[in-house]
């Protein structure tokens, strides 16, 4: 009997904690996705009893209320549209599949609360409400490269590489504590540049200044110069929970040589910095420059722009180039071992 009492004193007192969040069912976890707080866009539209459809850009899914409001989303940016206004996403909107888009849960929730319908808000409800919004950028002093003009080695003769610096120009990418990720993904990408050309390599750079290729024409540039290896430089963001940093690295599911490139990456900025390392992973979310690609391919993110030490810390000279460095080190390891068979 004191033993019912307690216990129903604690689950009353539990109740009463989370009055706000209880009607909401726990979000199953897919055990193939590492990172389960995301929403469809289908299961989003469902929750708010509202439509949606493809349109009206080619990249975009339009999320309609009954009373005229429109949320537009657009594949590949984490950029969304509230009845006109533009506010920023946690991160990018991915196809999923045929006609339905994998959001953060951070957008739903957002949604949510914009429309007033708190009770739909998932648990755990997010803090960082500053992160959406969409502040004017500073130019960027965007860096030229450093190119050094004699190789100094050939330990990357004959490899081809594409280097692509993540978002640029109108897309800033992920945003914390005042800095954007394209600023930063930039002379990390440059410096990386010169490391591989200086050891023989013949590059290709995705962009090298503040200007935005979109996802399909990165592809295509690493697909048409049929390049060995694809890198692409990012940042993360995580709005839920600032304490989080360190670096991690994403490969396709279906290559084997991918997992073995974003291992290399990934073991070599571990040698070289004291940042958590969350390793290689299989891309959960179908990323396009990981899908469309067609060679060895990975996608770095170099730490946390929303934990302000790591943010400090990736806007530090000495940092982009030992982050360069490492990365430079895992393609010359991944490279001598596997030359002989880089594909997808
Ligand atoms: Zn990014």
């Amino acid at each position: 009997m004191r033993i019912s009492l307690i216990l129903f004193a604690v689950v009353a007192l539990f109740m009463a904690g989370c009055s706000t969040v209880i009607q909401v069912p726990p979000q199953p976890v897919d055990v193939d996705n590492p990172e389960p707080r995301t929403i469809m866009l289908s299961e989003a539209a469902s929750d708010l009893g509202w439509t949606y459809e493809a349109g009206p850009g080619a990249y975009d899914y339009t999320l309609r209320s009954p009373y005229g409001d429109k949320v537009i989303f657009r594949i590949g940016t984490d950029y969304m549209s509230i009845n006109g206004a533009r506010y920023q996403q946690e991160r990018d909107a991915v196809e999923k599949r045929g006609s339905d888009l994998l959001l953060p849960e951070s957008t739903f929730n957002f949604v949510c609360e914009h429309f007033g319908r708190h009770e739909l808000v998932r648990s755990p409800r997010h803090e960082a409400k500053v992160e959406y919004e969409l502040v004017p950028i500073d130019r960027p002093d965007t860096p030229k490269a450093t190119r050094e003009t004699m190789a100094t080695s050939t330990v990357l003769k004959g490899l081809t590489i594409c280097i692509d610096a993540g978002h640029g120009g109108s897309d800033p990418g992920g945003m914390g504590n005042g800095v954007s990720e394209k600023v930063i993904v930039l002379p990390v990408a440059l410096k990386l540049q010169a490391l591989c050309e200086a050891a023989s390599a013949k590059v290709i750079m995705t962009r090298t200044d503040d200007t935005y290729p979109d996802l399909d024409k990165r592809c295509e540039i690493a697909n048409s110069n049929k390049v060995d290896l694809f890198v692409s430089i990012h940042a993360n963001i995580s709005p839920a929970d600032s304490s989080v940093t360190g670096f991690e690295v994403f490969f396709n599911k279906n290559s084997e040589q991918g997992g073995l490139f974003a291992g290399a990456l990934a073991a070599a900025m571990d040698d070289a910095t004291t940042s958590p390392n969350r390793g290689a992973k299989k891309d959960p979310r179908g990323l396009r420059v990981l899908e469309k690609t067609t060679m060895t391919a990975a996608l770095v993110e170099l730490g946390f722009l929303s934990n302000a030490r790591e943010a400090k810390t990736l806007t530090q000279k000495d940092y982009q180039e030992k982050m360069a460095k490492a990365l430079y080190e895992g393609i010359v390891t991944h490279w001598t071992k596997n030359r002989a068979s880089v594909s997808k």
